[in-house]
């Protein structure tokens, strides 16, 4: 493992000339070093250990960015960047200090939507809440694929880091739908990767359509939690909007037929979006005060999501949802399919907020501490999964949240145990924090792939990994910075 001593990053050049130097760059404006400005930067909603950064800058644009570049690589000072810290996974707190670029405040302009390639053109400001009325008010055929992340989490950040959005069954990953980025790579260069490296200085905004055939020199960036480069726009691919939607909920009984249920439903290839839940959180977003589960309730709740052109091309998707449903019962499972719009008027209408993404989601945000150990997983290892994960939180005497989605058609799967606690409670961190280490090694064990992870869980993953895969890996990392100043300390570099 590369292991970088912790240097003093005051060495070559002081903090009063690195505060000169910021106003310098940011002509006398959006620089702070002032402790009250840079608390909120320091922690997030995990139970990822606070760091405070020593600088906050706000930028307006490139060229303020290059001069950053520049300036923080030859004088070895760490530079986190920034949207708005919602990725649960502590991957925005500046574990070795240094600066913190702000990107929510004012670079986040939407540069260019295309009609007919079906892409957006953000800059990495932009929020969820922000693409979707934008996108609603001008292009209303159009849609993008939102998380259960809220409104104002950002679009760029999502990507980046692989999420899993509402059209994740029919498109996959969100890496996928990466189309272009522009990037500052350590040595202050602007590099564009995909189908916009056409053009000297400006790529054209209608060239930002795709990602093939070149070398995809897109995974040298994404994926890395930390960065190997500073992204300033990103074109996402965009989707029809179909006029016709509905979302049903089935309710599965048996602690782990929601697996085989959501992998056949995944499999019929007519779904948007598969995801599941296991019935606490139901309760939990009914608003039922003791969200516990009573013997002979249903164990899960699926939602799954169709969308139509037209009444016809409806009517023979929910045929062959309601055949596999029924295929399902023949073969022994217990599954009841309802009308999630039904279920909504009966119980909570608050829970409309699953349907119509982006919303804040309340079960997720309303404590202050929530964590996760959020994971690619293998499908054919979902029961095992549910049963090992299910009984640890019984052990800890915490409600089970078990929140998993069906990915492209069922070629793989998310497994997220998610916990929510009080952060201000004394010894509420460490009790939730024992219970998601325990989580993270049966899950490991089990072949997942975490995604969004703390030092303290990529340091589990590191020592199960191919030696070939870890040597490439930091070699790369090394190449694209060399001086260790893009978000030291993600992945342990
Ligand atoms: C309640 C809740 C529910 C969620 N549900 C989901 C879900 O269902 N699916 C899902 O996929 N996600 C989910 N998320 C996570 C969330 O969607 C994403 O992680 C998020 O959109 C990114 O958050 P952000 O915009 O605050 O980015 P930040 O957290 O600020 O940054 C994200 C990462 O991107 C890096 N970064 C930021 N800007 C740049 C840049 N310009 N160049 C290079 N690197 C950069 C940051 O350093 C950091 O590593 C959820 C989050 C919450 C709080």
């Amino acid at each position: 493992m590369t292991v970088i001593k912790d240097r003093n990053i005051y060495e070559k050049i002081s903090k009063e000339d690195v505060l000169k130097k910021l106003t310098e760059i940011f002509e006398g404006k959006n620089v702070t070093n002032k402790s009250g400005d840079l608390y909120p930067y320091s922690y997030d909603m995990t139970e990822c250990e606070p760091h405070t950064p020593d600088f906050v800058v706000i930028p307006e644009n490139t060229s303020q960015l290059i001069e950053l570049v520049k300036f923080c690589n030859s004088n070895l000072i760490p530079i986190v960047p920034y949207i708005s810290g919602n990725n649960v996974g502590g991957l925005t707190i500046p574990e070795k200090g240094g600066i913190l670029v702000d990107f929510g405040k004012k670079m986040n302009k939407i540069l260019h939507v295309d009609d007919n390639m079906m892409y957006a053109l953000l800059e990495p400001g932009v929020t969820f809440g922000q693409l979707k009325k934008h996108l609603d008010e001008n292009y209303p055929h159009l849609r993008y694929s939102y998380p259960f992340a809220p409104p104002y989490a950002g679009v760029v950040g999502n990507v980046l880091l692989s999420g899993m959005n509402n059209l994740s069954c029919k498109i996959g990953s969100m890496g996928d739908s990466i189309n272009g980025l522009e990037v500052i790579t350590a040595d202050g260069e602007i590099a564009r990767i995909g189908s916009c490296f056409y053009g000297k200085d400006e790529a054209a905004p209608d060239s930002w359509w795709c990602r093939y055939p070149m070398p995809d020199l897109m995974g040298v960036f994404i994926n890395w939690q930390g960065m190997t480069g500073l992204v300033t726009k990103c074109a996402v691919q965009l989707w029809p909007n179909p006029p016709i939607k509905k979302t049903y909920l089935a309710l599965v009984f048996g602690l782990t037929d929601v697996a085989p249920v959501m992998r056949e439903v995944g499999r019929t290839d007519i779904i948007d979006d598969i995801s599941a839940v296991s019935i606490e959180v139901v309760k939990m977003a009914v608003e039922l005060p003791i969200p516990t589960k009573f013997s002979g309730e249903p164990d899960f709740a699926s939602m799954f999501s169709i969308s139509a052109k037209t009444k016809n091309q409806f009517n023979a998707k929910e045929e062959i949802l309601f055949n596999e449903v029924e295929n399902l019962n023949k073969q022994g499972k217990n599954v009841i399919l309802v009308n999630a719009d039904e279920f909504v008027k009966l119980f909570n209408l608050r829970v409309r907020c699953y349907l119509d993404l982006p919303s804040v989601v309340l079960p997720l945000v309303e404590y202050s501490g929530l964590t996760w150990f959020g994971s690619y997983a293998p499908s054919h290892k979902l029961e095992e999964l549910i049963e090992k994960v299910n009984k640890l939180f019984n052990k800890h005497n915490i409600t089970p949240f078990i929140y998993m989605k069906m990915m492209k058609s069922g070629h793989y799967a998310i497994f997220r145990p998610i916990m929510r606690y009080n952060k201000f409670k004394e010894g509420e961190e460490e009790r939730y924090h024992m219970l998601l280490e325990e989580i993270t090694d049966v899950c490991i064990d089990l072949g997942c792939i975490p995604y969004k992870t703390p030092a303290w869980m990529t340091e589990k993953i590191r020592k199960k990994i191919n030696p070939g895969w870890i040597n490439l890996f930091e070699k790369i990392k090394k190449c694209m910075d060399p001086n260790n100043i893009f978000n030291p300390g993600r992945w342990n570099t």
